[in-house]
């Protein structure tokens, strides 16, 4: 028996060594600690196998590569102290004791932290001191500690515990917004402010209940035992839940009240409150679905750019298509339209054109975005080729002052501002008055070409104005920019039409009314705000939300495509009230004003924007606003958790498929 221990130490060591833990103290500690004292009888043969093993009160031993991965990860030295949250077993207290000189752990469950407590007695680990108790609130008499590992995993990192840091401590622990799936952070505690973040990868762990952990779950755990500790939901989180209406499944649930509420506007804005949820574009296109079947709405406008769209408008309405010299939504983000959400609700739209006699009846998709500059350039640049290639060469030449910034158009404004150049201002000016002017003689031809190449002449115009005016300030560019989106819908409503209506899809920023948000103080407007003035109450304004889940997003502009966890959401945020309503996805209608859950919701409170950049590591600061939800949408639809997009971008790994929509 003894000989066959020795023998599966060594193995033991050896599979660690292969999985990356290369500090020498670690595998020393490993080594050292009898991991079959920890372990039941009936497990002594798994004991030096790589897995996590059961143990008593429903817990879990820790697998051995995890333990030694967070104990590399505190950096311990000789004479360090540490605090250990959730002894469980005691085995992972005795490999921190066999490096630090203390080890103080805390156990929630008073039968094992006794019997921890006893074994490591018997082992002879007099430097570890157990402690039965809530360990999410640290254990400040022994106070402050140069590493903290907590062996549960948590919706955030307890407050409690950083402070309990010395400055230069490291805090390990497992955060993630369920109890199935976490990410290892490692939290530096760099001054008495300040705290640096690091991820070390996708963990799973038993859930950490206490104070600052998860309070919730324990229902779950131990039905008999619950009702203490349960949060009682606050009576506003009541309200919504008796004044929502539930949302079943996104495929059955009846919409025929929400059209009545919906009633007879000419633009119903669709938001979310990311730019990579997959059941925000489930439920958007459910509920176009509805509109275009039920309402004869006529077209779909997107926060995508005008030539992206249009192969989509081409695709869905069956029409002859030009040659494009870029691939379809291949500029960053891509995963924001290149997604199976959006595919599907395209296939369908396709479907349901075909009943048309002509493309020009069918619901067309557009975008109001103005990114692409020099793919316009070379839409107007192809289309004049056809009707008048005299034209096309003088847009060539005019288009050319713009050719030197295509890797980089922001330079160009920066450039234009110092008045080294002299700008390309006239010359965009220039070529979409010409159009204009030829209007009559080409819309006759073909009017929804013109339209196309009309729409990304004046694109071109204002994206040589926005990149000039990024330099006057984030806000000016902003309210530019929705401007430019704004302008583009009310031409495609003038174009299809007195009386023409449309769903619009865009991110909350944009369709939430700017100035029931910090926005407006700031002096933003944006497209919802916008619709309001012109449309009043012709204008139907949804916004959407998530408490957690995943998301897809990138780190920084430009960056690869990530699938993100969406931490729980903030404690004073609206999120967090439809969280607490218990309700998995509703729709909340918010027009009444006079009624008693609206009126409670009006005051000010955080809410959270997640774009194509998610940084949960500065999520307040980064992630979070000041706004009156009622006086920001119409309606407000929940879903409590979330999933990101199924991307069909380069990042997804599948490569962008040219043929897109086209060849699926
Ligand atoms: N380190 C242990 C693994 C324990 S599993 C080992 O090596 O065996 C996690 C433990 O955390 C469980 O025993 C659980 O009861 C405990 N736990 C969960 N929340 C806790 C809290 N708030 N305070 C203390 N212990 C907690």
């Amino acid at each position: 028996m003894e000989k066959l221990v020795q023998y599966n130490k060594e193995a033991f060591i050896r599979m660690l060594r292969r999985q990356g833990i290369r500090d020498e103290s670690v595998l020393k500690a490993m080594a050292t600690v009898p991991r079959e004292k920890f372990v039941g009888i009936n497990l002594l043969e798994f004991a030096y196998d790589d897995s996590p093993l059961p143990i008593e009160e429903g817990q879990t031993i820790s697998q051995p590569y995890i333990v030694a991965l967070m104990t590399g990860a505190l950096m311990l030295k000789p004479g360090d102290r540490v605090l250990e949250v959730g002894t469980g077993s005691g085995y992972a207290a005795a490999v921190l004791a066999e490096i630090a000189a203390e080890v103080y752990t805390i156990e929630r469950h008073q039968s094992l932290a006794h019997q921890a407590s006893v074994r490591l007695k018997e082992l002879k680990y007099n430097n570890v001191h157990v402690l039965c108790g809530d360990g999410t609130l640290g254990w400040p008499e022994n106070a402050p500690y140069d590493g903290i590992v907590v062996a549960a995993g948590g919706p955030e990192a307890p407050r409690s515990l950083i402070e309990q840091l010395t400055v230069g401590g490291r805090l390990v622990i497992p955060i993630g917004p369920s109890t199935r799936e976490q990410t290892l952070l490692r939290i530096t505690r760099i001054n008495n402010n300040e705290v640096e973040f690091e991820e070390l990868g996708a963990v799973r762990f038993v859930p950490l209940i206490g104070e600052e952990g998860w309070r919730e779950i324990e229902e779950e755990i131990k039905p008999k035992l619950k009702t203490v500790s349960i949060a009682k939901p606050a009576p506003l989180s009541d309200l919504i839940e008796k004044s929502a209406i539930h949302i079943p499944s996104i495929d059955t649930v009846d919409l025929s009240g929400l059209m009545k509420r919906i009633g007879d506007a000419r633009v119903v804005l669709l938001g979310e409150a990311t730019h990579g949820t997959a059941e925000f574009y489930d439920m958007r296109a459910r509920i176009t679905k509805e509109l275009i079947q039920h309402k004869g709405f006529r077209f779909v406008a997107v926060e995508a750019d005008w030539p992206d769209a249009a192969q989509i408008d081409h695709f869905v309405r069956e029409t002859r298509m030009e040659p494009t010299e870029e691939p379809t939504f291949a500029r960053f983000p891509t995963w924001m339209w290149a997604n199976m959400q959006v595919l599907e609700f395209v296939k369908w739209l396709r479907n349901y054109n075909k009943q048309f006699s002509s493309p020009d009846k069918a619901v067309g998709f557009f975008g109001l975005d103005l990114y692409s500059l020099y793919s316009s350039i070379n839409s107007v640049i192809n289309y004049l080729e056809e009707v008048d290639p005299e034209l096309a060469a003088i847009a060539r030449k005019r288009y050319g002052c713009l050719t030197p910034w295509e890797a980089d158009p922001a330079t160009y404004g920066a450039v234009a501002l110092t008045g080294k150049h002299k700008g390309c201002e006239q010359e965009v000016v220039e070529m979409l008055n010409t159009l204009m002017r030829k209007r009559l003689d080409y819309a006759a031809q073909d009017g929804r070409r013109f339209l196309d190449a009309l729409s990304n002449a004046r694109l071109v115009k204002n994206a040589e104005q926005y990149y000039r005016i990024m330099y006057e300030g984030s806000s000016e560019s902003w309210n530019f920019r929705d401007q430019h989106m704004f302008d583009t819908l009310k031409n495609l409503l003038d174009f299809h039409g007195p009386g023409s209506r449309a769903v619009v899809w865009e991110h909350n920023s944009h369709i939430g009314d700017a100035a029931a948000t910090e926005m407006g103080a700031r002096g933003e407007i944006n497209v919802g705000n916008l619709c309001r003035k012109h449309f009043g109450d012709d204008a139907y304004l949804i916004g959407f939300g998530t408490h957690h889940g995943t998301v897809a997003a990138a780190s920084d502009w430009g960056a690869p495509m990530e699938i993100k966890i969406v931490r729980p959401s903030h404690p004073e945020s609206y999120e967090r009230l439809c969280h607490d309503s218990g309700l998995n996805a509703f729709m909340l209608p918010l027009v009444d004003q006079k009624q008693r859950v609206v009126k409670e919701l009006l005051r000010p409170r955080l809410e959270r924007a997640i774009g194509v950049i998610y940084r949960p590591e500065t999520e307040v600061a980064s992630h979070y606003f000041n706004a009156s939800l009622p006086l920001q949408f119409n309606e407000y639809i929940w879903f409590d958790e979330t999933r990101a997009v199924d991307a069909l971008g380069p990042e997804a790994g599948i490569g962008m498929p040219e043929t897109f929509p086209f060849g699926l």
